[in-house]
């Protein structure tokens, strides 16, 4: 089978969201550090307060789905609809923001570690104005499998070794792993063809991939990588492309400009999250 190469990498840099939460961002750091059909991968860890407690205050979505996952620390995600979830270390909300959610995204500790990313997957046209959705999936809901030679996989969206994640992505058909590889451990995973990947490394190396890097990766074949001499932790990311026009403003990610304009017009007047 064809082994994919890395194309580019995307080195993350610092970057400040929400109410001044610092973060390394790779995708999504201009339009042009995309890959179809994922925006954004922001990545934050600290052990400061300082660099979380004013966390993701209200703020709206519209257009595309928002993944966060956890490694350490405690969130509380609540929304206009009257949801509250709970993420905790391991676990992972996956929210469809479609037509509308104005939510906020806040630290439930103030002291230790906090530590995880926030993923940004579009949605095509024809999903951009569904009601919004959402799950929340406990350390315990996300399959395990452990890889032959040591480490393990961990199954946010997709399919490995006979384990499915408890989402199904839609039109993007995306996979989500968290791999844990030891020292010189090699990882394969078969990719349809024509659907983009990269990997993302948050500790360790991988062989031409460093640490707080993303690597996209050609589009025929499967993805295979060797971990450093330190061992790594990467997630792994692929999905349909949807080969539409992107207009982002903010968090609205439309089409068209007149979307843009006209999400703006909802969110002012009060209607972005209504029917
Ligand atoms: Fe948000």
């Amino acid at each position: 089978m064809t082994t994919r190469t890395v194309q580019q990498v995307i080195q993350s840099i610092p970057a400040s969201d929400g109410a001044g939460v610092k973060l390394r961002r790779s995708l999504g750091q201009s339009q042009y550090a995309r890959l179809d059909p994922f925006l954004m991968l922001d990545e934050f860890s600290s052990e400061d307060a300082a660099d979380y407690i004013a966390g993701f205050p209200a703020h709206p979505h519209r257009g595309f789905e928002t993944v966060t996952y956890i490694l350490d620390g405690h969130m509380l995600h609540e929304d206009h609809l009257g949801n509250k979830g709970n993420l905790k270390s391991g676990g992972v909300q996956w929210m469809t923001a479609g037509r509308g959610i104005i939510h906020s995204e806040m630290p439930q500790q103030d002291r230790g570690r906090m530590r995880g990313f926030q993923l940004w997957i579009n949605l095509p046209a024809k999903d951009k104005m569904k009601p919004a959705s959402y799950r929340d999936l406990e350390v315990s809901d996300i399959p395990e499998v452990a890889l032959p030679g040591g480490g393990k996989v961990r199954v946010i969206a997709g399919e490995y070794g006979g384990r499915k994640a408890p989402v199904t992505p839609g039109a993007t058909d995306a996979t989500y792993f968290d791999v844990h590889l030891p020292a010189g451990a090699t990882f394969k995973h078969a990719v349809k063809d024509g659907y983009n990947a990269f990997a993302y490394v948050y500790e360790g190396a991988l062989d031409g991939i460093a640490e707080h890097s993303a690597a996209v990766f050609s589009t025929e074949g499967e993805v295979q990588v060797k971990a450093g001499a330190q061992g790594a932790r990467f997630l792994l990311l692929a999905g349909r492309p949807l080969r539409e026009p992107v207009v982002q403003y903010g968090p609205f990610v439309m089409n068209t400009r007149e979307e843009i304009e006209q999400a703006i017009r909802d969110y002012q007047s009060g209607t972005l999250a209504t029917a």
